[in-house]
């Protein structure tokens, strides 16, 4: 009789908690799907499933984001196989019951593999890791207390107490399962006769009672329940979204061109666009996509992200953890109107009614426009995700709908916007300018009018700033003559180069990026361009992997990645030594969004006398500059300004010259040092450069 009511308890209350957590996954379901389509990342899936494949075994069972984090990320590690392995620890406990019900005897074990030893040692040993990694949450949460370090913690902003609740439910998972295995050893109901260590070891310490085991089996079965329905309405949904969120995720890691601007799943053409019908970005919560809404329900609230974001470290007020998590919570309220009927919303409550006033970016809105424009699209954030949310997507498409819609953004990009329009630049020069620095040179340089000569390998494009902005032109003449030195032949494109259009995309002025956009493509492929080689890290950026979504394939690298190429097979020879010791700053655009980040400091290692210094953050964890996303033509005006930081960063190393590889950094950078050599704190002979000036220095004067 015990078995039975046992087995009854179990099995309604099973029923019970997967109708509550059945309820709960159809109403995600509904709303990810009330939101925009978006076809592309499905189409996107199908056309990579190797590296789909791929992405769930290192990202997701092999935890790669995580494990970089290497206290916490080990303790995951465990606490997510635990979940896995413990699985069968349930198969069990669910075998048992009916087994216990059906013959009155609840020695259940699972088919083939059920008394092997492994498995019951595998069970105990994640149990107890898992036990482990707990304590270790435990104290990383403790010494990270937003108590204790205000902003400074990653949990800063976090739902803390959901968060404690889930490791009590996790370490309730444990001690039963424990407690329902030591008891079955002792009524010798228990699959394995050695291998599980630890149950055996409990088994020591508890009586022979059938009672107990009964009453563990239950306890522990119930606590899977309550969590079950705890994860669905929790953070911790991530266990059953992050896979997804993965799957559908621009490869490698979430970061990625610009996307297109689409209304209804389909890219927006701007001459058949009409703002009152189609969706300009996303100024409501409806506009944004289901990906978009996955995003959300993903986010694990860990922090990573916000510890890693240049505005957020300078004092500003955007965390990109607070920007998914604000929609988030604003989705949830405004739900009830979403999925409603017509009839159903005119009954909807004031409060509903009331937050659908709300707009998504305003002084009252969800998201405040001081969180907006504070991101540089550095791309820290989405590198560091370790469920690969796409945050500079949600910022783009809320940008795009305050440009485009509202006439909404900060007025002084207004100028370069102006500037973009009618000179195809941002400073608003003459396009006659473009070509002045190759009269400073002494050799001829190929200026291609039409079509591209037969023996021109690569077109330099050379930029706005590169063309431009004087510190910016020694890097282009630098490069210039490295790749005269080498044989390289080259040409430039002179007054028929316009802006790639960075600055006018990541600002949110779409239209603008697609008319300069354009424009480019057409000249590139009139003239037979195949071969791209760009100083500037947006325009690489731009060329390589979003000129495509306009018709413009070519095969674009950075300067560094050639002079590198050039180095190795000893075309250049850099001789003469350069007796500095140097830090080298990664540009965002160059690094974490294309992974370029060993050639500039092979470059550098080649140049002889040369010692090198990373700063504190560098590589992956590189700090911006400040200037990306537009950045450079806004005004800085909250908090600690971001070339200030990490100056004072690279001034930790005490270094001879700052190298960089983008006009941008480099301008950022000197400004910053120039401040600090005027306030005294920096030594008059800092200096900060271009490798490729560093290069033509050593393979020159030799
Ligand atoms: S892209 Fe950079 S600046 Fe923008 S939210 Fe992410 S980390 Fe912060
Ligand atoms: S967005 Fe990603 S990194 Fe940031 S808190 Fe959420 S899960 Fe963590």
């Amino acid at each position: 009789m015990l078995w039975v009511a046992i087995a009854i308890a179990g099995l309604v209350a099973t029923a019970a908690a997967v109708a509550l957590a059945g309820r709960r996954v159809l109403f995600l379901y509904r709303l990810a799907t009330s939101g925009q389509p978006a076809p592309e990342r499905i189409e996107y899936a199908r056309r990579h499933a190797g590296a789909e494949v791929r992405a769930q075994l290192v990202e997701v069972f092999g935890q790669r984001k995580l494990l970089k984090w290497t206290p916490s990320g080990t303790a995951h590690f465990f606490v997510m196989w635990a979940f896995f392995i413990l699985a069968s620890v349930y198969l069990e406990a669910y075998g048992a019951l009916v087994q216990g019900a059906v013959t009155g005897t609840p020695d259940f074990h699972i088919p083939l593999i059920g008394t092997w030893p492994v498995l019951g040692f595998l069970q105990d040993f994640i149990a107890v890791a898992a036990l482990i990694g707990l304590i270790a949450f435990a104290v990383i949460r403790v010494k990270n207390s937003p108590k204790k370090l205000g902003r400074g913690s990653r949990f800063s902003g976090s739902h803390l107490g959901g968060a404690w609740l889930i490791l009590f439910m996790i370490f309730n998972v444990i001690w039963t399962m424990f407690l329902f295995r030591g008891a079955a050893v002792n009524t010798g109901n228990f699959p394995y006769r050695s291998g599980a260590f630890a149950s055996q070891a409990v088994a020591k310490i508890l009586p022979d009672s059938e009672g107990l085991e009964a009453t563990g089996l239950l306890l522990h079965i119930g606590v899977m329940l309550v969590f079950l329905v705890i994860v669905v309405n929790s953070k911790h949904l991530h266990i059953f979204t992050a896979p997804l969120n993965v799957l559908f995720s621009r490869r490698p890691d979430g970061l990625g061109p610009a996307q297109p601007m689409r209304s209804d799943g389909k890219v927006l053409d701007f001459e058949e666009a009409d703002p009152e019908t189609d969706v300009f970005g996303r100024g409501k919560i409806a506009d944004t996509s289901w990906k978009g809404f996955l995003d959300f329900y993903t986010c694990t609230e860990c922090g990573r992200c916000q510890s890693q974001c240049p505005a957020w470290n300078t004092g500003k007020p955007l965390s990109p953890k607070m920007l998914i998590l604000d929609q988030r919570d604003h989705a949830f309220a405004v739900a009830p109107y979403l999925l409603a009927g017509e009839k159903e919303k005119e009954s909807l409550s004031q409060d509903v009614l009331a937050l659908l006033d709300k707009p998504l970016v305003g002084e009252d809105g969800v998201i405040h426009p001081d969180v907006l424009w504070s991101c540089t699209n550095c791309g820290a954030c989405v590198e560091q995700c370790p469920v690969d949310i796409e945050h500079i997507d949600h910022i783009l498409d809320m940008r795009r709908y305050q440009v485009m819609i509202e006439s909404s953004f900060p007025s002084e990009a207004g100028v370069m916007l102006k500037n973009l329009e009618n000179k195809g630049n941002p400073w608003g020069m003459s396009e006659m300018k473009r070509a002045d620095w190759i009269e400073e040179l002494d050799f001829e340089v190929t200026l291609v009018d039409e079509k591209m000569p037969e023996d021109v390998e690569y077109l330099f494009w050379v930029g706005c700033a590169g063309a431009l902005e004087d510190r910016a032109k020694k890097t282009t003449k630098a490069v210039a003559e490295l790749l005269h030195i080498a044989g390289v032949k080259f040409g430039v494109l002179g007054p028929m180069e316009a802006c790639s259009g960075d600055p006018a995309r990541r600002l949110g002025m779409e239209f603008l990026f697609s008319m300069l956009a354009q424009q480019n493509v057409e000249t590139l492929n009139e003239a037979g361009v195949k071969k791209i080689v760009a100083t500037c890290p947006h325009c690489f950026n731009t060329l390589a992997n979003e000129y495509p979504q306009l018709g413009g394939h070519y095969e674009v690298v950075h300067h560094t990645q050639l002079l590198a190429r050039l180095v190795e097979e000893g075309r250049l020879t850099p001789i003469t030594p350069i007796e500095e010791k140097i830090t080298y700053h990664d540009p965002c655009f160059l690094g974490r969004h294309n992974k370029v980040y060993a050639q500039p400091r092979d470059i550098m290692a080649k140049v002889p006398g040369v010692t090198t210094q990373e700063m504190h953050r560098c590589g992956e964890r590189g700090f911006c500059c400040g200037a990306g996303g537009a950045r450079m033509w806004m005004e800085e005006r909250i908090g600690k300004r971001i070339n200030t930081e990490r100056v004072d960063e690279a001034l930790t190393t005490d270094p001879d010259t700052v190298s960089t590889a983008c006009p941008f950094c480099l301008v950022m950078l000197g400004d910053a040092i120039n401040e600090k050599k005027n306030a005294g704190q920096a030594k008059e002979s800092i200096e900060v450069v271009d490798v490729a000036q560093l290069l033509i220095k050593s393979v020159k004067q030799g």
